[in-house]
């Protein structure tokens, strides 16, 4: 998936400092950006085990167990996964193709680590996507997934040129819009009707622009519905863009004559899977678990570097290592796949598990968004869906004491909205941990759900270091008891 501006500026020139210090030693690490040449410097944490952490209030007190983890983690390892999922695969939605090729290359590196490694499938609603491209290549970077109507023309391409009819009132659609594609403000009251009109001036096809958002939250590529055409779908193709994706748009199109080629395609019939992943421990078939997950899938347009390419990273960086160390009780790694269309993953997993095998499990570590770049995102949150304290939450502040982070760590918050959910709901140990917005968990980076969640634009290294330390920490501390 690449970027959306073509000029691309090195996304800091100094890394967001991950507490308030910054690190006296460090090194650049270089990331391809969108398949052109081009490279942005990433500073990579390259601080001994016991140093002083950056924005650390202290030197570590580490246990000799604390030690075995945190001296293999690397955040360049991780990286390297992170490239493939975000980069080489893209956007990873539901039950598509796309979220299968991560599936495949998760549960392969886990089964290469060592694991018993399984994919669990189960059914999930059909997917309507489209891919908008300049058929003359030019910009290069103009190849996006958005998201495609179900209720207008599907697997079915067009080309044209294009234009902009603002808020698409009846005056707007002047003669000029036949045989264009035309540009729209998106009006949930007035899709319908400026649909119809689109359709009616001869438009061959239409997309819709949505609204800013206030700052720093930005709109998501999206797929309109268009109910009063449910029974007979509108005869050309209709999309939805994110925010950044009409900026982009409008610019070029202000710049000179802009064409577009519109290819929807409908994915039917669709089944997703959870990787799952297991170690067992001295304590043997029947004896205690601990779990540490992630989602692996993304939203319409959205590399998902951060949004869950991080937590999934964690989680093979964190396998890779604790494959290789004693552990008592079992080790288990979840995947979970379709979580952006409602924790359906991880709800199927936990209403599968006989009560039995619930009643094992000590505690669920959820990784979800641990290494925005994002300056303000200085809080490191523990997410409770029932507001409560539990095994995950106690092990993970515990670490963050031995690791001086005592002061970057929220008190427990009640938030859902995350796989942790799922094991919450039926009484299990679980929270989701996230770097954020220091006031409230609710404070999401700009690139947030959008085209922007890249590698370049959206991840510290030094950030996913610090949660691979606290989560592997906390994890080996619940493997050990
Ligand atoms: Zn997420």
């Amino acid at each position: 998936m690449s970027s959306l501006d073509d000029t691309v500026t090195p996304p800091h020139e100094s890394s967001p400092s991950v507490g308030s210090s910054i690190l006296n030693r460090r090194r650049m690490l270089t990331v391809a950006l969108g398949g052109a040449a081009a490279t942005v410097a990433l500073p990579a944490p390259a601080w001994a085990t016991t140093d002083q952490r950056p924005g650390a209030h202290h030197p570590p007190k580490l246990t000799p167990d604390d030690r075995k983890v945190i001296a293999q983690l690397s955040s360049r390892r991780a990286l390297e996964h992170l490239k493939v999922l975000s980069e080489d695969i893209g956007p990873r939605i539901g039950g598509t193709a796309s979220e299968r090729r991560a599936a495949n290359y998760i549960a392969g590196k886990l089964d290469h680590f060592g694991y018993h490694t399984t994919l669990q499938p189960f059914p999930v609603a059909d997917k309507f996507l489209a891919q908008l491209s300049s058929p003359a290549g030019l910009p290069t970077d103009l190849n996006w997934q958005v998201g495609a109507s179900a209720h207008a023309a599907l697997d079915t391409s067009v080309t044209a040129s294009v234009i902009d009819v603002g808020a698409g009132s009846a005056s707007d659609f002047s003669a000029e819009a036949a045989g264009k594609i035309v540009l729209v403000d998106y009006v949930a009251a007035q899709r319908e009707q400026v649909a119809a009109r689109a359709v009616a001036a001869g438009a061959v096809g239409l997309v819709f622009l949505p609204a800013d958002l206030v700052e720093p939250r930005r709109a998501s590529a999206f797929s309109p519905t268009l109910p009063g055409s449910a029974a007979s779908p509108l005869p050309i193709p209709v999309v939805g863009v994110a925010q950044a994706q009409k900026h982009r748009l409008r610019a070029l199109l202000a710049a000179r004559p802009l064409t577009l080629t519109i290819a929807t395609t409908a994915h039917r019939g669709l089944t997703s899977y959870n990787v799952l992943a297991e170690r067992q421990g001295r304590s043997g078939p029947d004896g205690p678990v601990v779990m540490v997950s992630a989602h692996y899938d993304s939203v319409i347009g959205a590399p998902g570097a951060n949004d869950d390419g991080s937590g999934t990273v964690l989680c093979l960086e964190l396998a890779r290592v604790l494959k290789a160390i004693p552990v008592n009780a079992t080790v288990r790694f979840g995947l979970w796949g379709s979580e952006e269309q409602g924790l359906i993953g991880s709800r199927y997993y936990v209403r599968e598990l006989p009560q039995t095998e619930r009643d094992r499990i000590l505690a669920v570590y959820q990784n979800d968004m641990v290494a925005t770049s994002w300056d303000p995102a200085t809080r490191y949150w523990l997410l409770s869906f029932t507001g409560q304290s539990n095994r995950a939450t106690d092990e993970v502040t515990a670490a963050a004491q031995r690791l001086g982070y005592q002061p970057q760590i929220s008190p427990v918050t009640q938030r859902g909205a995350s796989d942790h959910q799922s094991f919450q709901e039926v009484g299990i140990a679980s929270a989701n941990f996230s770097w954020r917005g220091e006031e409230s968990p609710a404070l999401l980076e700009p690139p947030y759900h959008s085209p922007e969640d890249t590698i370049a634009k959206n991840i510290s290294l030094e950030r996913l270091q610090v949660s691979m330390e606290l989560i592997g920490c906390a994890t080996y501390a619940t493997a050990r008891s």
